[in-house]
Parts: C-alpha cells; sequence; structure tokens
C-alpha cells in the first residue's frame, strides 16, 4: 500500500482513491488535454456528422488513434449537447474480442468521463457483469456477451448504436455478430452500427453492410527498425528473457536520466507469462545497482483488474517497465511508452479439423499481418525497435494475413446459439465468411449427439437449457447431467475449476516440490477429481481463515490463488442458472463415481482408449493418436478408457484434464454414438466413412438451394 501510493506521486496519470480533490482534479485536467491530442480528436465532427447521416459506418484507423476509448465518448457528449431529453440519451454498445480489453478500456474510459465505474460507463464479460441496466450509456463488452445478449433480446432493443470494434480480428463471435445486426438493421431503422477496423481490409465489412460509407482516421506512425533472430531459437521462452535483459543493460540502461522506453514482449499464455515475469523478477534483482529498475508487468484476464491497470501507469523515474502479453497488446490495447517490441512470432489459436470434428489448441506463428501490427507498437510515440525472434526467411513464409476464427473451429456453440434465435437453417445464415460445409455439418451431427438437435436438425428441450448456460455445449451439458446422477455441486466445482486457465503453478526453480505437491491433491482417477479435491480443501481453509491466511495456504501448496478467486466467482454464477433452472444442488458426497460418470455423460464424445501396449490413447469418435499431457496427475498404470477435455499440440498431440472412466459407461449414457461396440474400431470407422462421404456431396452441392437438415442417424 505504502509503496503504491509512493508511486503515485511520481506519475500523475490515474485517480486513484488515496488523491487529494485537488490532486484528482489535476490528472482529470490533465486526461483531457491528452485526449485532444490524439489524432481521433481532429475527426471528430466528420466523424460525428457521418454517424448521423449513415445507418452503418465502417471506422478505420491506426491502432492507439483513439477509436475505441474516444468515439464512444464522442457520440454521448453530442448527444448532451444537442437535446436534453433524458429518455433519449443514446446507449452504446462497443463490443471486444477479449475480456482484459473490455474491462481495461471501460475503466480508463469511465476515468475520462470523471464517473464510477458500472454506473454511465460499465462492461460486461462473461461470469462479470459491471454495469447498470438504467444508467450505462457506454457499455464495453466481449463479443461474446453482446451475441449472448440477442440470444434474449433478439432486436437487441436497448441498444441505440453498437460498435463492433476490433472487426480485423475476425473472431467467431464478432463475424456471428455482423450476420445477427444485419439482421435486425432490416426491422430496426432507428439502429447504428459501427464497424471499427485497424487495418485496411475495409471494403470487405463496407460490401457486406451494403456499401457502408468508410471513413478513414490517420495515425501517427515512428519508424520502427526491425531485428531478426540469426538462427531459429530452440527455446523461445528463454529467448525473450535474454533479449529483455540484453535491451534493458543495451538501451541507455546506465543512464536513468534519459528517457529509455519501455519493453513490450509478446507471449502465448497465462502459464507463460507468469512464468518469464518470476524469472525476469529475479534475474532483474541481480542487475547492478547502478542500473535502471526493471519493473515486471505480467498482463493476462485473469489478473484482478486494479493490477491490468497497473500496466498502464508510467514507470516512474529510475525504473523501465518490461509488459509481458499475449496478443491482446497486439491491437486491443495501447500501452504508452513502448519503444522496443520483442515477439516471440507464436500466438495461441484453435484448429479444426472438420474430418473427425476436433477442435485444437495450438501454439502458431502468427501471420504478417499480426507481425506488422506487434513491431508497430514500438513506433507510436517515436522511433522504436522490433526483435522478432526468427531468422528472417521464417518471416517470408508466413501468412499474409490470419484465418478467420469461424472458418478454423469448432461451430457447436454458435450453431446452438442460433438455433435458440429461432434461426433454423444455419446454411441460410449470412456470413461474411461461409465456413466449409463438412464443417458445419460435423458441428450439427455433434449436437445431435449431443442431444441437443433432434434428427430434423430442430433445438430439443435439452438443447434449449444446454443454450441458456454461458458455457460450451459439452461443458453445459455436464452440468445438466449432473441433476440425474446427484451430484450437482461436485460437477459445479469441477466445471468452475475447469474455467480458469491454470490452477497449479510450478515455479522453473521448484518443479520437483511442486509437482510432489501436487499430488497430494491427486486422485487415481485422473484430473477432474483432483480438481474437485482442491476446490474442496479450499473452501475448507477459506472458511476458517483470513484472506492473507487463505493466499499464504495458496502459496504453500503451489496453488494460484488469482485463478481460485475467479473459480468461485464463476461458480456462483453457474450456481445462480441452475437455481434459475430450478435445478437443485444436490451432493453425492463421497461417491465420486457420480462425478465421473457424469463427466462420461457429458463430453462422452471425447473418449479415448489406449492403444495396447502402449502410453498412447486413440480418441473413439475422432480416431485421433493422443498422449496424456505431463500436466496430467494420472500415472502408470494407466486406464484403460477415459474421458478428456481438450486436445493441445505442442511437440505431441495431447489430451488435458483427463479422467478414466469404465468403458461400459459409454454405450450406457451414450448410446446414440457408442450402440454397444464401443471397441469396434471397424464399426466406427465406417460410419465416418459414410458421413465423410456425405459431406463430400453436400459440398458439391454447395449452389443448390441451401437447405439442410440432419436425417441422418449415427
Ligand atoms: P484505438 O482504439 O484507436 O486503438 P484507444 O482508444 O484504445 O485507440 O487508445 C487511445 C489512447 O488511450 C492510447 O494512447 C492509450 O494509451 C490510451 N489508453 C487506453 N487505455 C488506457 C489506460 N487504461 N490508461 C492510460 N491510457 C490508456
Ligand atoms: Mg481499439
Amino acid at each position: 500500500r505504502k509503496k503504491h501510493k509512493k508511486m503515485s506521486q511520481f506519475s500523475h496519470h490515474h485517480v486513484k482513491e488515496e488523491m487529494t480533490p485537488e490532486e484528482k482534479k489535476q490528472v482529470f485536467d490533465k486526461i483531457q488535454t491528452e485526449r485532444k491530442n490524439l489524432p481521433i480528436y481532429a475527426a471528430r465532427e466528420a466523424l460525428l456528422k457521418e454517424i448521423t447521416q449513415n445507418p452503418a459506418l465502417v471506422v478505420v484507423g491506426e491502432t492507439g488513434s483513439g477509436k475505441t476509448t474516444q468515439l464512444p465518448q464522442y457520440i454521448l457528449e453530442n448527444f448532451l449537447q444537442d437535446e436534453n431529453t433524458e429518455d433519449r440519451i443514446p446507449t452504446v454498445a462497443i463490443t471486444q474480442p477479449r475480456r482484459v480489453a473490455a474491462v481495461s478500456i471501460a475503466r480508463r474510459v469511465a476515468e475520462e468521463m470523471g464517473v464510477t465505474l458500472g454506473s454511465k460507463v460499465g462492461y460486461s464479460i462473461r461470469f462479470e457483469d459491471c454495469s447498470d441496466p438504467t444508467d450505462t450509456r457506454l457499455k464495453y463488452m466481449t463479443d461474446g456477451m453482446l451475441l449472448r445478449e440477442s440470444q434474449i433480446d433478439p432486436l437487441l432493443s436497448k441498444y441505440t448504436v453498437i460498435i463492433l470494434d476490433e472487426a480485423h480480428e475476425r473472431t467467431l463471435h464478432t463475424d456471428i455478430l455482423f450476420g445477427v445486426i444485419k439482421g435486425i438493421m432490416k426491422k430496426r431503422s432507428d439502429l447504428k452500427l459501427i464497424v471499427m477496423s485497424a487495418t485496411l481490409e475495409a471494403k470487405l465489412f463496407s460490401d457486406f453492410f451494403d456499401a457502408a460509407k468508410i471513413v478513414y482516421v490517420s495515425g501517427r506512425q515512428y519508424p520502427v527498425q526491425i531485428y531478426y533472430a540469426d538462427e531459429e531459437q530452440l527455446d523461445y521462452v528463454d529467448s525473450c528473457i535474454t533479449a529483455a535483459l540484453q535491451i534493458h543493460l543495451d538501451e541507455s540502461a546506465m543512464s536513468p536520466s534519459v528517457s529509455t522506453g519501455d519493453i513490450l514482449v509478446f507471449l502465448t499464455g497465462q502459464e507463460e507469462i507468469e512464468s518469464v515475469s518470476k524469472i525476469l523478477d529475479e534475474r532483474a534483482r541481480l542487475l547492478p545497482p547502478e542500473c535502471l529498475k526493471l519493473l515486471v508487468c505480467p498482463i493476462f484476464a485473469n489478473l484482478p483488474s486494479e493490477k491490468q491497470m497497473e500496466v498502464f501507469d508510467p514507470a516512474p523515474p529510475g525504473c523501465r517497465k518490461v509488459i509481458l502479453a499475449t496478443n491482446i497488446a497486439e491491437t486491443s490495447i495501447t500501452i504508452n511508452g513502448i519503444r522496443f517490441v520483442i515477439d516471440s512470432g507464436l500466438v495461441k489459436s484453435k484448429a479444426y479439423n472438420p474430418k473427425n470434428g476436433l477442435e485444437i489448441l495450438k501454439v502458431c506463428n502468427v501471420s504478417k499481418a499480426s507481425a506488422r501490427q506487434r513491431s508497430g507498437r514500438a513506433g507510436r510515440e517515436s522511433a522504436g525497435k522490433c526483435y522478432r525472434l526468427y531468422p528472417e526467411q521464417s518471416h517470408q513464409g508466413l501468412e499474409d494475413y490470419t484465418v478467420p476464427e469461424i472458418l478454423r473451429c469448432n461451430l457447436c456453440s454458435v450453431i446452438l446459439q442460433l438455433k435458440s434465435m429461432g434461426i433454423k437453417d444455419i446454411m441460410k445464415f449470412d456470413f461474411m465468411n461461409t465456413p466449409s460445409s463438412s464443417g458445419l455439418i460435423k458441428s450439427l451431427e455433434q449436437l445431435l449427439s449431443l442431444g441437443a438437435l433432434d434428427k430434423k436438425g430442430d433445438l430439443t428441450p435439452l438443447g434449449t437449457q444446454m443454450s441458456q448456460f454461458p458455457l460450451d455445449p459439452m461443458y453445459a451439458l455436464t452440468l445438466i447431467q449432473s441433476q440425474k446422477m446427484n451430484c450437482v455441486q461436485e460437477v459445479l466445482s469441477v466445471v468452475s475449476m475447469l474455467s480458469v486457465e491454470t490452477i497449479f503453478y510450478a515455479p522453473q526453480t521448484k518443479r520437483v516440490e511442486a509437482n510432489k505437491n501436487k499430488m497430494k491433491f491427486a486422485s487415481k482417477t485422473g484430473d477432474h477429481l483432483t480438481l474437485l479435491r482442491v476446490y474442496q480443501e479450499y473452501q475448507a481453509v477459506k472458511k476458517n481463515s483470513n484472506a492473507s491466511e487463505l493466499q499464504r495456504w495458496c502459496q504453500e501448496h503451489f496453488i494460484n490463488y488469482r485463478s481460485m478467486s475467479k473459480v468461485c466467482e464463476v461458480r456462483q454464477q453457474l450456481k445462480e442458472h441452475l437455481e434459475s433452472m430450478n435445478i437443485g444442488l444436490t451432493s453425492c458426497g463421497r461417491d465420486l463415481n457420480q462425478v465421473r460418470r457424469c463427466l462420461c455423460a457429458g463430453f462422452f464424445m471425447n473418449a479415448a482408449v489406449r492403444v495396447p501396449n502402449k502410453r498412447m490413447y486413440k480418441t473413439l469418435v475422432s480416431q485421433l493418436e493422443v498422449r496424456i499431457h505431463p500436466s496430467s496427475v494420472l500415472s502408470d498404470p494407466f486406464p484403460d478408457c477415459l474421458i478428456f477435455n481438450q486436445v493441445i499440440m505442442t511437440s505431441n498431440q495431447y489430451i488435458r484434464d483427463v479422467t478414466a472412466i469404465d468403458s461400459a459407461w459409454l454405450p450406457e449414457l451414450a448410446p446414440s454414438v457408442y450402440r454397444g461396440h464401443l471397441l469396434d474400431q471397424t464399426n466406427i470407422m465406417v460410419e465416418e466413412q459414410k458421413k465423410a462421404e456425405l459431406a463430400k456431396k453436400e459440398k458439391s452441392k454447395t449452389n443448390a438451394p441451401k437447405t439442410f437438415s440432419v436425417q441422418r442417424s449415427l
């Protein structure tokens, strides 16, 4: 607390609780000046005029020019200037592909407007709504949340203006929203749509919305010197650390008086960011005392939002920040003061194989467009440098653009949502890029197997129930099934634990110790019951101790305290969902087999059997050879049959979050898929073959009338 106070004396940048009223006023005035210095300010009047005159508008502008933070405020200010009828004040929804962006930008905008977050300005992300149904006028939200709202309010009638931001990212939910909102605009002439994008593929968006007008906002960009690694890096995480320290030492680190510029490192996920953060912290302490201090600032979704805001604070004199981020910092959020970018060249993303219906999480190379955006982050305020941790030759081999997510992910979840919105014929939905028909068919088939759709392709009562949960279909199904098996409490805990990226952490220097500790919680049956045990013990400790004791307990047990807090919030929300559906909170007590049976009843599509005499498994439905991820608690003797949550591809194809099941449960709990022939591989192969042929046929007649219904039985 004390340290914080001291820092804020240096950086009059954010309004903080502990400031005096005069200090707050000073900061507020400074922020107003900053706002006027943003490139978009010059276009303010022109933009407002275009918004008034056009139902749909495409706004393109360099990242950091002020689109996301400023434009919504202009709309509000403009209205308040002209008219004074309270009840007609516009309500603006602004979508963001990522939770961190929605929260941190809402926070910033509330500060700029001098209001409390959650009143005039709010945000809404999955499992966390910080907005007021009557008061909030600018609502920053994830694209997934707006899509969910449209499920309940099909005309999105509470919004006067909808801004689809970061459109260039082409996330699955934004892509679906394009089509949904286009439909709404036909019914609501009063609705204004603004599509905002950082790159220049604006024509695509304009064409989709009947030749919507495009407005370009000019930005500022200083030259950025690009450096490539001279050879492929064996361990990019290690290279990132070395590069950061090297830059720190080489770039006037010895003369604290010079304005030095901060470092931004692009990594692939929370786990990696946390481990790099720890190592950099340790190494930074060994730097000579006359050297600039290195402040390590990680940013990722599970960080509490005050912590997330710290990355925006300017480094105090004598310090340099090194920010560790995922591609969140590529275009979604802009952090001032960056002069050096270290780009691993990698991103964690989804890949989908319509043949086997499996979505795989994979660390992939970024596209050239991404690499360009990343390097651009070094040149916003002055000339900068970007270090790409791969050779120039590799760069030439990169894809030009990132493939839109809708073309490389499983579509079950959105199809379920569209169906629940009354869109019967998915093939006729207005997609900006239509997913392959084989991909669509595969997802429809999966929904049929899950019991969410009937053979005509209509939503079943179970499907309707599933669509109401803010969860992927299989997770929703598992929760619903827990009612039958009298283990709602336990499954609720397990599903909540699965909603965060990491529960256990293993600092590099204490791997062995951390692992030993993890095994203390381990269940012989696998990871889900292990997670359940962690949750139960955490709750027991929580009951009898204060926050700092709880935090210490987590630390001692190598458990991520932040993740656990998040889990509790998620669980509370899901619990409310269940209660609103009149699902009672039953418990199976010690009979944990019920929990495993329930997991089997929800994740039966993700079942795998052991390849005889090998440490390898073959997934039954998708026929993929996989290994158990090293993070799993399962060890020798390995079970013959198991279910998993996720496939991750790194050096191998791994399954993550794994639990042993009794193979006899499969035909019992999922007869439509397994029909008692669980181990009859050939039978399954024949079915797969049939389906593939049907898909092919379907594809060859894409120009024929696009009606479709799932009529084949599996
Ligand atoms: P764009 O959407 O065009 O990429 P933004 O509106 O996100 O631009 O950013 C405009 C400016 O607001 C940037 O200079 C950025 O640094 C600043 N900004 C955004 N969020 C914060 C924050 N939380 N704290 C301080 N400055 C911020
Ligand atoms: Mg933006």
